[in-house]
């Protein structure tokens, strides 16, 4: 029933039929990450908002009709999505702020958001007969198609720079991924990836690259609404480093507007970390996508650490198009916001998504969201992720000789 309509270069705003360009605009070359647009009067007429609600499947496939596959298409059964979006007054009641949600992605399979894209990158995998999968990521996104693809027997082939650090590349061996230490940058295993794929005819998940992973990452924005009653909050803050999870979210409730199931998109807030803030500085400056330039990217934040974000011109339209913002937050700020959110909420997550919670500070401190507002909270990574993070972030625990006295006099000195 989803038939795909186009894909749309958001760049030059050219058209292409989905079997015509299989990644980024043909005309614009990297920076041309292809929108996925739908014939929204078709689905408007056949699909039911309310049969969505009601149906058994407690995951991301419960949006199938709205995403770019078949209806009777076999789909990955790792449990992606559906995440839990906790009401948190006392979120709220720190912040200032009338009300405040936290959506915990950390609780997917492979512990992050990137379960979403893989999993949707997988599907059209396996629906088109294709055998091998492939990325190139230090991080998250690439455990998550490792892990996605053993849950169906998919060979990945996965390209890090050699200096990744080893607790990443730990989780892509265990799940069986081919994994090639690239003597390099990432940017040169990006291209590497790419040409290989284009050489073997192995699918390529690279972010901005494939214009599917903002269809999977969409479905985050769907459950929001949804488990809003289909009220879309105020604002949703999100951690930024390459820009296509923000640029999901808006595709998500940009969808729903033309289905005509909300009535408005939320003003989309982008955090990124003060060492790696390209986007936040092209958006107060005006500068257009297309005219950024590399800049140095440092952060204890490492998933959303990103020089020139590959998905600059959909990050920026996001937030230029919701009238949102981006803030930079200093990595001192987000180390704290580690413990700070996990004892308020009992959410662990990892810097990147500690940085929303320091993000929101402050927005508010700034008056980018005002005190009767409503807002969500994406944390997209599982703090066990980056555990030396974590530990930076606390005091050491107690240390006692094994015996009651000592156990007194170091709780008495706590
Ligand atoms: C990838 C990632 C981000 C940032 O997503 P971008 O698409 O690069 O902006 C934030 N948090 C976590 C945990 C991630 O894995
Ligand atoms: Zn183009």
């Amino acid at each position: 029933m989803a038939v795909i309509h186009e894909l749309r270069c958001p760049i030059c705003g050219r058209n292409y039929h989905p079997n015509a360009v299989e990644y980024v605009c043909p005309s614009c070359g990297l920076v041309g990450t292809l929108d996925v647009l739908y014939d929204y009067a078709a689905l408007r007429r056949d699909v039911d908002r309310d049969r969505i609600g009601q149906q058994a499947e407690q995951s991301m496939w419960r949006y199938k009709p709205l995403l770019p596959i078949e209806p009777d298409s076999k789909t990955p059964p790792l449990r992606v999505g559906m995440t839990p979006l906790y009401d948190s007054g006392r979120v709220a009641e720190r912040l200032g702020l009338k009300r405040v949600w936290v959506k915990d992605d950390g609780q997917n399979p492979t512990g992050s958001f990137k379960d979403r894209a893989s999993a949707m990158v997988v599907a059209r995998a396996m629906e088109a007969g294709i055998k091998t999968v492939s990325t190139a990521s230090t991080g998250n996104a690439a455990a998550a198609l490792a892990g996605i693809s053993a849950s169906v027997g998919m060979n990945t082939i996965i390209f890090v720079p050699a200096s990744a650090p080893e607790a990443k590349i730990a989780q892509l061996l265990v799940y069986g991924a081919t994994v090639l230490l690239v003597e390099d940058t990432y940017d040169v295993a990006f291209d590497l990836c790419y040409q290989m794929c284009l050489e073997e005819g192995w699918y390529c998940r690279n972010t901005a690259m494939n214009p599917y992973t903002t269809e999977g990452k969409k479905t985050a924005a769907y459950e929001i609404a949804e488990q809003l009653d289909w009220i879309a909050p105020d604002v949703v803050m999100v951690g930024v480093g390459d820009g296509n999870i923000i640029a999901g979210i808006y595709k998500g409730f940009f969808d729903l507007l033309q289905l005509g199931w909300i009535e408005r998109i939320p003003r989309l807030i982008g955090v990124q970390a003060e060492g790696s803030s390209a986007l936040f500085h092209a958006w107060r400056h005006g500068i257009a996508a297309q005219d950024m330039q590399p800049q140095p990217a440092e952060t204890v934040a490492d998933s959303i650490s990103a020089g020139l974000p590959r998905d600059r011109a959909k990050a920026l339209r996001a937030v230029r198009e919701t009238s949102g913002a981006f803030v930079a937050v200093p990595d001192n700020k987000i180390l704290a916001a580690i413990p700070a959110l996990a004892r308020l909420t009992g959410v662990f997550a990892e810097p990147s998504c500690a940085a929303v919670y320091a993000g929101a500070e402050r927005a508010v401190q700034s008056g980018l969201i005002q005190d009767d507002e409503s807002v969500v909270l994406l944390m997209t990574g599982n703090g066990l992720k980056d555990i030396r993070r974590a530990q930076q972030s606390v005091r050491q625990g107690l240390r006692v000789k094994p015996n009651l006295d000592s156990v007194r006099r170091a709780l008495q000195n706590r």
